[in-house]
């Protein structure tokens, strides 16, 4: 496709400005922001709604999404052993064909709600080998012009029991993953340690950024995160790690906690929290409190960039969801019970900009020379954008118009 038409947005209010103003985008980019007379090309009357960053999901199970009304029935089993088996079960049924039909209409979701960039995990394992990776590489081709889309090469099974696991990662990385993915919590307690290794090995000799689920539990005695930071550092992969849940960091007492900040600040680790699934799944007898959100409000105290994520969406692992980075921007914000005037802000940021940082995508702000990823609301101000104010949002990649979707008001 072509460069897109030019597109003048008038009337947009956009962040940290009390003016409306008019948004002229061009080539792709944003061209001028102001006064910018009317000239060729489309024109938006924005009618005083916000005018955004569009929204990066950095961390989304793409090949699992939307399996929740096919799946067997969970076993008596904890929450988080029935999701293990339940996906297990699905992966061994899914075919070429199903894996594209719900990667499209989560893509379907995802654009519809405003998102330019998504980070997909994948899983890559001995059960389904490269099968997943290949069919959603191919339909990222077919979607270049609606989406970025990253792909993780993700170990949801043992890499270090089996070997042939750690092998198709590599494959992986041949094969169409940009990012090499990870999961100590899938192995033995004695074995994490060594997965976090094989990982880091990995990603050195393939020149690759890691982006590794991490402490998934509540048990204040894993510290994988800390071991991560440490390798991280002793490989030269300062800057290139990302780390997932990070549920652990929440239950460490302050002195832990703030050795593994510390070590994460000089690692130069991002955190993506992924607090909808995680509330959803706590273990009997797990204290509920502060599952999930990894500790943010002291992550973003000591300056650790914290994005947040869908994780899951109508699958074995969390039935609900709608892959809308404003939900999650709100459940991300009650469960850190951020409640100060700067809360929506604080949360929005997590699923725009400290998401863009998170996946290495470039920053997209409402800024002359900007890529143009943008997300229009008809509302006109952050909190009701992530209260999901009904009303309609546009969005817009690379300076074209590609998707919006409408909420509704029930009337009766
Ligand atoms: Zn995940």
């Amino acid at each position: 496709m072509g460069s897109p038409e030019p597109l003048l947005i008038r009337n947009a209010r956009i962040l940290d400005s009390a003016d409306l103003v008019d948004v002229h985008l061009e080539g792709g980019h944003v061209a001028a922001i102001g006064g910018v007379p009317a000239g060729r090309g489309k024109t938006i009357d924005a009618r005083g709604g916000l005018l955004t960053p569009a929204f990066v999901e950095p961390h989304f199970h793409i090949d699992k999404a939307l399996t929740f009304p096919g799946l067997p029935p969970a076993t008596g089993k904890g929450p988080v052993e029935a999701a293990v088996e339940r996906t297990r079960q699905a992966k061994t049924r899914f075919t070429s064909e199903d894996l594209r039909a719900r990667a499209r209409q989560a893509i379907e979701l995802a654009v519809g709600h405003g998102v330019g960039t998504l980070r997909a995990h994948v899983d890559v394992d001995p059960i389904n080998g490269l099968r997943a990776l290949e069919v959603i590489a191919e339909l990222r081709e077919g979607c270049r012009d609606l989406i970025d889309i990253q792909l993780v090469a993700f170990p949801q099974e043992s890499i270090v029991r089996d070997r042939t696991a750690l092998r198709l990662l590599g494959d992986a990385l041949a094969s169409g993953a940009d990012v090499l993915g990870g999961a100590p919590d899938v192995e033995e307690p004695r074995d994490r340690a060594r997965h976090v290794e094989l990982l880091v090995e990995l990603a050195r000799e393939r020149d690759v950024d890691l982006d590794v689920h991490c402490d998934y539990s509540y048990d204040p005695a894993q510290r994988d995160l800390l071991f991560l930071a440490e390798k991280t550092i002793e490989a030269g992969l300062t800057g290139r790690v990302r780390a997932g849940h990070c549920c652990a960091l929440d239950a460490y007492d302050d002195d832990v906690a703030a050795e593994v900040i510390a070590a994460v600040l000089a690692a130069g680790i991002d955190i993506c929290v992924c607090p909808m699934g995680n509330l959803l799944l706590v273990g009997d007898g797990s204290p509920l409190l502060g599952r999930g959100v990894a500790r943010l409000k002291t992550l973003l105290s000591h300056g650790v960039t914290v994005a947040a994520g869908s994780d899951n969406v109508h699958d074995m692992w969390f039935p609900f969801g709608r892959l809308d980075p404003a939900e999650v921007a709100m459940v991300t914000a009650i469960a850190a019970r951020l409640w100060t005037d700067q809360a929506a802000r604080q949360a929005f940021d997590m699923v725009t900009v400290n998401a863009a940082h998170y996946v290495g995508a470039p920053s997209t702000g409402v800024r002359v020379g900007s890529v143009a990823d943008l997300v229009l609301f008809s509302a006109g101000n952050l909190q009701d954008v992530l209260r999901n104010a009904p009303g309609r949002r546009t969005t817009i990649k690379r300076g074209r118009v590609v998707g919006g979707s409408e909420s509704r008001v029930w009337t009766v």
